[in-house]
Protein backbone atom coordinates (compact mmCIF):
# COMPACT_ATOMS: atom_id res chain seq x y z
CA UNK A 1 0.00 0.00 0.00
CA UNK A 2 1.52 3.76 -0.56
CA UNK A 3 1.30 6.09 1.67
CA UNK A 4 -1.41 8.22 -0.70
CA UNK A 5 -3.58 5.24 -0.69
CA UNK A 6 -7.36 7.64 -0.60
CA UNK A 7 -8.95 8.09 3.25
CA UNK A 8 -12.13 7.35 2.15
CA UNK A 9 -15.14 6.65 4.55
CA UNK A 10 -18.19 6.68 1.99
CA UNK A 11 -19.14 3.19 1.59
CA UNK A 12 -22.58 1.55 1.44
CA UNK A 13 -24.86 0.21 4.04
CA UNK A 14 -27.32 -2.44 2.88
CA UNK A 15 -30.32 -1.68 4.49
CA UNK A 16 -31.84 -3.66 7.07
CA UNK A 17 -35.07 -4.75 5.89
CA UNK A 18 -34.16 -6.84 2.96
CA UNK A 19 -36.16 -7.95 -0.76
CA UNK A 20 -37.64 -11.39 0.21
CA UNK A 21 -41.50 -10.76 0.98
CA UNK A 22 -40.50 -7.36 3.06
CA UNK A 23 -40.35 -8.79 6.17
CA UNK A 24 -38.48 -6.72 8.83
CA UNK A 25 -35.34 -8.30 10.62
CA UNK A 26 -35.57 -8.05 14.31
CA UNK A 27 -32.29 -8.25 15.12
CA UNK A 28 -30.11 -5.52 15.18
CA UNK A 29 -33.24 -3.00 16.00
CA UNK A 30 -33.02 -0.95 18.71
CA UNK A 31 -35.78 -1.26 21.65
CA UNK A 32 -37.52 2.14 20.47
CA UNK A 33 -37.21 0.88 16.52
CA UNK A 34 -38.66 -2.24 17.79
CA UNK A 35 -41.54 -0.85 19.36
CA UNK A 36 -42.46 1.57 16.34
CA UNK A 37 -42.53 -1.43 14.37
CA UNK A 38 -44.74 -3.85 16.12
CA UNK A 39 -46.77 -0.90 17.10
CA UNK A 40 -46.77 -0.51 12.83
CA UNK A 41 -47.58 -4.11 12.51
CA UNK A 42 -50.94 -3.64 14.20
CA UNK A 43 -49.75 -4.16 17.84
CA UNK A 44 -51.89 -2.24 20.23
CA UNK A 45 -50.08 0.54 21.30
CA UNK A 46 -50.92 0.04 24.84
CA UNK A 47 -49.59 -3.74 24.51
CA UNK A 48 -46.27 -2.68 22.80
CA UNK A 49 -44.11 -2.20 25.31
CA UNK A 50 -45.32 -5.40 27.17
CA UNK A 51 -45.21 -7.67 24.12
CA UNK A 52 -41.59 -5.49 23.42
CA UNK A 53 -40.34 -7.14 26.82
CA UNK A 54 -41.69 -10.76 25.69
CA UNK A 55 -39.74 -11.22 22.27
CA UNK A 56 -36.79 -9.26 23.69
CA UNK A 57 -36.53 -11.84 25.98
CA UNK A 58 -37.28 -14.76 23.64
CA UNK A 59 -34.75 -13.41 20.61
CA UNK A 60 -31.88 -11.93 23.21
CA UNK A 61 -31.93 -13.75 25.94
CA UNK A 62 -33.19 -17.25 24.56
CA UNK A 63 -31.97 -17.12 21.30
CA UNK A 64 -35.27 -18.21 19.27
CA UNK A 65 -36.02 -17.58 15.86
CA UNK A 66 -39.09 -18.97 15.75
CA UNK A 67 -41.99 -16.83 16.42
CA UNK A 68 -44.07 -20.58 17.20
CA UNK A 69 -42.24 -21.12 19.84
CA UNK A 70 -43.05 -18.27 21.95
CA UNK A 71 -44.95 -19.93 23.86
CA UNK A 72 -46.51 -16.91 26.09
CA UNK A 73 -47.54 -14.80 23.35
CA UNK A 74 -51.21 -15.76 21.75
CA UNK A 75 -51.61 -18.12 18.83
CA UNK A 76 -52.89 -14.99 16.65
CA UNK A 77 -50.08 -12.79 17.74
CA UNK A 78 -47.68 -15.44 16.74
CA UNK A 79 -49.13 -15.59 13.46
CA UNK A 80 -48.96 -11.53 13.03
CA UNK A 81 -45.12 -11.56 14.04
CA UNK A 82 -44.84 -14.32 11.66
CA UNK A 83 -46.03 -12.53 8.66
CA UNK A 84 -44.41 -9.02 9.35
CA UNK A 85 -40.74 -10.46 10.71
CA UNK A 86 -38.24 -12.56 10.54
CA UNK A 87 -35.69 -13.27 13.64
CA UNK A 88 -32.17 -13.84 11.62
CA UNK A 89 -28.59 -13.86 11.93
CA UNK A 90 -26.25 -14.08 9.21
CA UNK A 91 -25.03 -17.87 7.80
CA UNK A 92 -22.02 -19.60 8.56
CA UNK A 93 -20.44 -20.63 5.44
CA UNK A 94 -17.42 -22.41 6.98
CA UNK A 95 -16.28 -23.07 10.45
CA UNK A 96 -12.37 -23.56 11.35
CA UNK A 97 -10.65 -24.60 14.60
CA UNK A 98 -7.25 -24.00 15.16
CA UNK A 99 -5.00 -26.19 17.44
CA UNK A 100 -5.43 -23.92 19.99
CA UNK A 101 -8.75 -23.70 20.10
CA UNK A 102 -9.65 -20.60 18.77
CA UNK A 103 -12.29 -20.62 16.33
CA UNK A 104 -12.99 -18.62 12.96
CA UNK A 105 -16.53 -18.50 11.09
CA UNK A 106 -16.88 -17.04 7.62
CA UNK A 107 -20.11 -15.48 8.05
CA UNK A 108 -22.00 -14.35 4.87
CA UNK A 109 -24.40 -11.22 4.96
CA UNK A 110 -27.29 -9.96 2.39
CA UNK A 111 -25.78 -9.40 -0.96
CA UNK A 112 -23.17 -12.30 -0.73
CA UNK A 113 -20.29 -10.58 0.85
CA UNK A 114 -18.00 -12.58 3.48
CA UNK A 115 -16.56 -11.29 6.93
CA UNK A 116 -14.84 -13.28 9.59
CA UNK A 117 -15.83 -13.73 13.29
CA UNK A 118 -13.32 -15.15 15.54
CA UNK A 119 -13.39 -16.92 18.91
CA UNK A 120 -10.70 -17.27 21.64
CA UNK A 121 -11.19 -19.26 24.15
CA UNK A 122 -8.89 -18.02 27.05
CA UNK A 123 -8.83 -19.36 30.93
CA UNK A 124 -10.89 -17.30 32.61
CA UNK A 125 -13.04 -15.88 29.45
CA UNK A 126 -13.90 -16.16 26.07
CA UNK A 127 -13.38 -13.29 23.77
CA UNK A 128 -15.43 -12.28 20.56
CA UNK A 129 -13.70 -10.73 18.05
CA UNK A 130 -16.35 -9.32 15.21
CA UNK A 131 -16.36 -7.40 12.05
CA UNK A 132 -17.76 -4.47 11.60
CA UNK A 133 -16.82 -4.06 7.70
CA UNK A 134 -17.04 -6.06 4.93
CA UNK A 135 -12.83 -5.07 4.08
CA UNK A 136 -12.15 -1.75 5.21
CA UNK A 137 -11.50 2.00 3.34
CA UNK A 138 -8.70 2.85 5.68
CA UNK A 139 -4.91 0.80 4.25
CA UNK A 140 -2.71 0.34 7.03
CA UNK A 141 -0.18 -1.42 5.16
CA UNK A 142 0.74 -3.87 7.61
CA UNK A 143 -2.77 -5.19 7.57
CA UNK A 144 -4.22 -7.65 5.31
CA UNK A 145 -7.97 -6.82 5.74
CA UNK A 146 -6.52 -2.89 4.38
CA UNK A 147 -5.24 -4.62 1.38
CA UNK A 148 -9.38 -6.12 0.29
CA UNK A 149 -10.99 -3.59 -2.19
CA UNK A 150 -14.51 -3.82 -1.46
CA UNK A 151 -16.00 -2.16 1.34
CA UNK A 152 -19.47 -2.31 2.65
CA UNK A 153 -20.42 -1.61 6.20
CA UNK A 154 -22.55 -4.11 7.94
CA UNK A 155 -25.97 -3.33 9.32
CA UNK A 156 -26.79 -3.52 13.08
CA UNK A 157 -28.65 -6.58 12.83
CA UNK A 158 -25.28 -8.17 10.93
CA UNK A 159 -23.12 -7.08 14.04
CA UNK A 160 -25.12 -8.35 16.74
CA UNK A 161 -26.05 -11.71 14.95
CA UNK A 162 -22.21 -12.55 14.70
CA UNK A 163 -22.52 -12.46 18.69
CA UNK A 164 -25.64 -14.60 18.20
CA UNK A 165 -24.17 -16.81 15.85
CA UNK A 166 -20.98 -17.67 17.75
CA UNK A 167 -23.28 -18.90 20.84
CA UNK A 168 -25.53 -20.59 18.49
CA UNK A 169 -22.35 -22.43 17.74
CA UNK A 170 -21.01 -22.64 21.01
CA UNK A 171 -25.01 -24.33 22.40
CA UNK A 172 -24.95 -21.15 24.71
CA UNK A 173 -28.58 -19.96 24.96
CA UNK A 174 -30.18 -20.96 28.11
CA UNK A 175 -32.86 -23.18 27.85
CA UNK A 176 -36.42 -21.39 29.44
CA UNK A 177 -37.45 -23.65 32.67
CA UNK A 178 -34.19 -24.86 33.52
CA UNK A 179 -31.43 -23.64 35.94
CA UNK A 180 -29.26 -20.70 34.47
CA UNK A 181 -26.01 -22.01 33.61
CA UNK A 182 -23.94 -18.69 34.83
CA UNK A 183 -20.60 -19.50 32.86
CA UNK A 184 -20.45 -17.64 29.51
CA UNK A 185 -18.41 -18.83 26.71
CA UNK A 186 -18.93 -15.48 24.90
CA UNK A 187 -17.74 -13.38 28.19
CA UNK A 188 -16.14 -10.31 25.74
CA UNK A 189 -16.64 -8.79 22.97
CA UNK A 190 -14.30 -6.65 21.15
CA UNK A 191 -14.54 -4.85 17.73
CA UNK A 192 -11.08 -5.72 16.23
CA UNK A 193 -12.09 -8.00 13.37
CA UNK A 194 -12.23 -6.50 9.86
CA UNK A 195 -13.39 -2.47 9.52
CA UNK A 196 -12.97 0.60 11.02
CA UNK A 197 -15.34 0.64 13.44
CA UNK A 198 -16.13 4.33 13.69
CA UNK A 199 -16.48 4.43 10.13
CA UNK A 200 -19.63 2.95 10.58
CA UNK A 201 -20.19 4.31 13.95
CA UNK A 202 -24.28 4.19 13.95
CA UNK A 203 -24.49 1.03 13.22
CA UNK A 204 -22.02 -0.52 15.80
CA UNK A 205 -23.81 2.22 18.62
CA UNK A 206 -26.62 0.56 17.85
CA UNK A 207 -25.61 -2.73 17.81
CA UNK A 208 -23.66 -2.73 21.32
CA UNK A 209 -26.90 -1.69 23.03
CA UNK A 210 -28.34 -4.25 22.03
CA UNK A 211 -25.29 -6.66 23.27
CA UNK A 212 -25.74 -4.56 26.77
CA UNK A 213 -28.78 -4.71 27.32
CA UNK A 214 -29.76 -6.08 30.24
CA UNK A 215 -32.54 -8.40 29.71
CA UNK A 216 -30.68 -10.15 26.75
CA UNK A 217 -27.58 -10.70 25.65
CA UNK A 218 -25.93 -8.84 28.51
CA UNK A 219 -22.89 -7.99 28.07
CA UNK A 220 -21.82 -5.20 30.78
CA UNK A 221 -20.03 -2.37 28.71
CA UNK A 222 -16.54 -3.11 30.10
CA UNK A 223 -16.70 -6.17 28.62
CA UNK A 224 -16.50 -4.71 25.29
CA UNK A 225 -13.79 -3.23 23.74
CA UNK A 226 -13.68 -1.17 20.37
CA UNK A 227 -10.67 -0.80 18.36
CA UNK A 228 -10.16 2.60 16.23
CA UNK A 229 -7.27 3.23 14.07
CA UNK A 230 -8.04 7.18 15.23
CA UNK A 231 -11.11 8.66 13.77
CA UNK A 232 -10.81 11.80 15.94
CA UNK A 233 -13.91 13.17 15.59
CA UNK A 234 -16.15 10.11 16.53
CA UNK A 235 -13.94 9.24 19.80
CA UNK A 236 -16.15 11.83 22.33
CA UNK A 237 -19.31 9.95 20.84
CA UNK A 238 -18.03 6.63 21.35
CA UNK A 239 -17.59 7.55 25.01
CA UNK A 240 -20.80 8.80 24.92
CA UNK A 241 -23.26 7.29 23.04
CA UNK A 242 -21.83 3.94 23.65
CA UNK A 243 -19.18 3.79 26.83
CA UNK A 244 -17.26 0.97 26.47
CA UNK A 245 -13.58 -0.09 26.38
CA UNK A 246 -11.29 2.00 23.56
CA UNK A 247 -8.64 0.46 22.22
CA UNK A 248 -6.20 2.35 19.91
CA UNK A 249 -3.45 1.42 16.89
CA UNK A 250 -1.26 3.81 17.74
CA UNK A 251 1.65 1.78 16.04
CA UNK A 252 4.33 4.73 16.18
CA UNK A 253 5.72 7.04 18.04
CA UNK A 254 6.47 10.16 15.60
CA UNK A 255 4.09 11.05 12.79
CA UNK A 256 6.41 9.86 9.51
CA UNK A 257 6.49 6.43 10.51
CA UNK A 258 2.13 6.58 11.61
CA UNK A 259 1.74 8.39 8.40
CA UNK A 260 3.10 5.05 6.84
CA UNK A 261 1.51 2.25 8.78
CA UNK A 262 -2.05 4.15 9.90
CA UNK A 263 -2.67 6.42 6.67
CA UNK A 264 -5.58 7.96 8.55
CA UNK A 265 -2.30 9.53 10.76
CA UNK A 266 -2.20 12.10 7.54
CA UNK A 267 -5.75 13.48 8.47
CA UNK A 268 -5.57 13.45 11.96
CA UNK A 269 -2.08 13.31 13.89
CA UNK A 270 -0.82 11.86 16.87
CA UNK A 271 -1.07 14.45 18.74
CA UNK A 272 -4.70 15.20 17.65
CA UNK A 273 -5.57 11.66 18.37
CA UNK A 274 -3.82 12.10 22.12
CA UNK A 275 -5.71 15.17 22.59
CA UNK A 276 -8.80 13.33 22.02
CA UNK A 277 -8.29 10.50 23.95
CA UNK A 278 -7.02 12.56 27.37
CA UNK A 279 -10.85 13.15 27.44
CA UNK A 280 -11.90 9.49 26.95
CA UNK A 281 -11.93 7.81 30.21
CA UNK A 282 -13.54 11.10 31.91
CA UNK A 283 -16.53 11.14 29.19
CA UNK A 284 -17.18 7.33 29.05
CA UNK A 285 -16.60 6.38 32.80
CA UNK A 286 -14.15 3.88 32.53
CA UNK A 287 -10.40 3.18 33.37
CA UNK A 288 -7.77 2.72 31.22
CA UNK A 289 -7.36 3.14 27.38
CA UNK A 290 -5.44 0.06 25.44
CA UNK A 291 -2.94 1.33 23.04
CA UNK A 292 -2.22 -1.20 20.67
CA UNK A 293 1.34 -1.35 19.26
CA UNK A 294 2.11 -3.88 16.53
CA UNK A 295 5.81 -4.94 16.78
CA UNK A 296 7.21 -4.74 13.01
CA UNK A 297 10.97 -5.54 13.05
CA UNK A 298 13.23 -2.58 12.64
CA UNK A 299 10.19 -0.30 11.93
CA UNK A 300 8.43 0.71 15.06
CA UNK A 301 10.52 -1.57 17.78
CA UNK A 302 13.30 0.36 18.85
CA UNK A 303 14.18 1.32 22.28
CA UNK A 304 13.63 4.67 21.77
CA UNK A 305 10.15 4.18 20.34
CA UNK A 306 9.57 2.75 23.68
CA UNK A 307 10.96 5.68 25.48
CA UNK A 308 9.17 8.09 23.23
CA UNK A 309 5.87 5.92 23.41
CA UNK A 310 5.97 6.71 26.97
CA UNK A 311 6.20 10.00 27.00
CA UNK A 312 3.35 10.53 24.56
CA UNK A 313 1.39 9.02 26.75
CA UNK A 314 2.08 10.84 30.13
CA UNK A 315 -1.05 11.48 31.72
CA UNK A 316 -3.35 9.14 30.23
CA UNK A 317 -4.54 6.00 32.07
CA UNK A 318 -3.60 3.28 30.05
CA UNK A 319 -2.39 -0.30 29.02
CA UNK A 320 0.13 -1.07 26.33
CA UNK A 321 -0.69 -4.00 24.21
CA UNK A 322 1.99 -5.15 21.90
CA UNK A 323 0.86 -6.93 19.12
CA UNK A 324 3.77 -9.21 17.49
CA UNK A 325 3.07 -9.02 14.31
CA UNK A 326 1.24 -11.72 12.10
CA UNK A 327 2.12 -12.42 8.64
CA UNK A 328 -0.06 -13.00 5.72
CA UNK A 329 0.73 -13.40 2.19
CA UNK A 330 2.62 -10.70 0.69
CA UNK A 331 3.22 -8.29 3.78
CA UNK A 332 6.26 -6.03 3.40
CA UNK A 333 6.88 -6.42 7.30
CA UNK A 334 8.72 -8.89 9.38
CA UNK A 335 7.85 -10.14 13.39
CA UNK A 336 10.13 -7.88 15.49
CA UNK A 337 12.17 -10.98 17.40
CA UNK A 338 11.18 -11.57 20.22
CA UNK A 339 13.97 -10.47 22.64
CA UNK A 340 13.53 -7.30 20.72
CA UNK A 341 9.69 -7.11 21.92
CA UNK A 342 10.44 -8.51 25.26
CA UNK A 343 13.17 -5.42 25.94
CA UNK A 344 10.40 -3.14 24.73
CA UNK A 345 8.02 -4.45 26.95
CA UNK A 346 10.55 -4.00 30.00
CA UNK A 347 10.63 -0.17 29.06
CA UNK A 348 6.65 0.77 29.09
CA UNK A 349 6.83 -2.02 32.42
CA UNK A 350 9.63 0.20 34.14
CA UNK A 351 7.69 3.19 33.18
CA UNK A 352 4.56 2.05 35.17
CA UNK A 353 2.40 0.91 32.55
CA UNK A 354 1.15 -2.73 32.11
CA UNK A 355 2.81 -4.24 29.13
CA UNK A 356 1.28 -7.47 27.88
CA UNK A 357 2.57 -9.15 24.71
CA UNK A 358 -0.52 -10.40 22.99
CA UNK A 359 -0.11 -14.48 21.92
CA UNK A 360 -0.92 -14.36 18.89
CA UNK A 361 -4.16 -16.99 18.64
CA UNK A 362 -5.72 -19.20 15.53
CA UNK A 363 -2.79 -18.33 13.24
CA UNK A 364 -2.67 -21.94 11.66
CA UNK A 365 -6.37 -20.93 10.37
CA UNK A 366 -5.68 -17.33 9.34
CA UNK A 367 -7.62 -16.15 12.25
CA UNK A 368 -4.71 -13.62 14.23
CA UNK A 369 -4.90 -9.94 14.33
CA UNK A 370 -4.47 -8.36 10.74
CA UNK A 371 -5.05 -11.81 8.82
CA UNK A 372 -8.65 -11.39 8.46
CA UNK A 373 -9.70 -10.73 4.32
CA UNK A 374 -12.38 -12.56 3.06
CA UNK A 375 -12.44 -14.42 -0.32
CA UNK A 376 -15.35 -11.81 -1.37
CA UNK A 377 -11.93 -9.65 -2.30
CA UNK A 378 -11.96 -11.46 -5.69
CA UNK A 379 -15.02 -9.87 -6.43
CA UNK A 380 -13.80 -6.92 -6.97
CA UNK A 381 -17.17 -4.76 -7.73
CA UNK A 382 -18.95 -1.69 -8.24
CA UNK A 383 -21.25 -0.04 -5.88
CA UNK A 384 -24.19 -0.58 -8.42
CA UNK A 385 -23.35 -4.09 -8.91
CA UNK A 386 -23.39 -4.43 -4.68
CA UNK A 387 -26.77 -2.70 -4.55
CA UNK A 388 -28.12 -4.93 -7.13
CA UNK A 389 -27.34 -8.35 -5.89
CA UNK A 390 -28.58 -6.94 -2.63
CA UNK A 391 -32.13 -6.35 -4.42
CA UNK A 392 -32.03 -2.72 -3.59
CA UNK A 393 -31.35 0.08 -5.74
CA UNK A 394 -27.80 1.70 -5.85
N1 LIG B 1 -9.81 -1.20 12.32
C1 LIG B 1 -9.64 -1.26 13.71
C2 LIG B 1 -9.92 -2.61 14.33
C3 LIG B 1 -9.45 -3.86 13.61
S1 LIG B 1 -7.78 -4.32 13.68
C4 LIG B 1 -8.26 -0.81 14.09
O1 LIG B 1 -7.43 -0.66 13.22
O2 LIG B 1 -8.03 -0.55 15.27
C5 LIG B 1 -7.38 -4.92 15.30
C6 LIG B 1 -5.91 -4.71 15.66
O3 LIG B 1 -5.02 -5.56 14.92
C7 LIG B 1 -5.47 -3.28 15.35
O4 LIG B 1 -4.69 -2.76 16.37
C8 LIG B 1 -4.64 -3.49 14.10
O5 LIG B 1 -3.77 -2.42 13.90
C9 LIG B 1 -3.94 -4.80 14.41
N2 LIG B 1 -3.37 -5.44 13.23
C10 LIG B 1 -3.71 -5.28 11.94
N3 LIG B 1 -2.94 -6.05 11.14
C11 LIG B 1 -2.10 -6.73 11.96
C12 LIG B 1 -1.09 -7.71 11.73
N4 LIG B 1 -0.81 -8.16 10.50
N5 LIG B 1 -0.43 -8.19 12.80
C13 LIG B 1 -0.74 -7.78 14.04
N6 LIG B 1 -1.70 -6.87 14.31
C14 LIG B 1 -2.37 -6.34 13.28
FE1 LIG C 1 -8.61 -1.05 8.66
FE2 LIG C 1 -7.83 -1.49 11.19
FE3 LIG C 1 -6.74 -2.88 9.16
FE4 LIG C 1 -6.19 -0.30 9.45
S1 LIG C 1 -5.67 -1.95 10.90
S2 LIG C 1 -6.71 -1.32 7.51
S3 LIG C 1 -8.11 0.52 10.19
S4 LIG C 1 -8.88 -2.95 9.80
Amino acid sequence: MTANAPITQDVLTIPRKLPEGGRTNIVGLTREQLREALIAAGTPERQAKMRLGQIWQWVYHFGIRDFGAMTNLAKDYRALLAEHFVIEVPEVVSRQVSADGTRKYLVRIAGGHEVETVYIPEENRGTLCISSQVGCTLTCSFCHTGTQKLVRNLTAGEIVGQVMLARDDLGEWPVPGEPKDETRLVSNVVLMGMGEPLYNFENVRDAMRVVMDGEGLSLSRRRITLSTSGIVPEIARTAEEIGCLLAVSFHATTDEVRDRLVPVNKKWNIETLLNALRDYPRLSNSERITFEYVMLKDVNDSDADARRLVKLIAGIPAKINLIPFNEWPGAPYERSDWERIEAFADIIYKAGYASPIRTPRGEDIMAACGQLKSATERARKSRAEIAAEAGISG
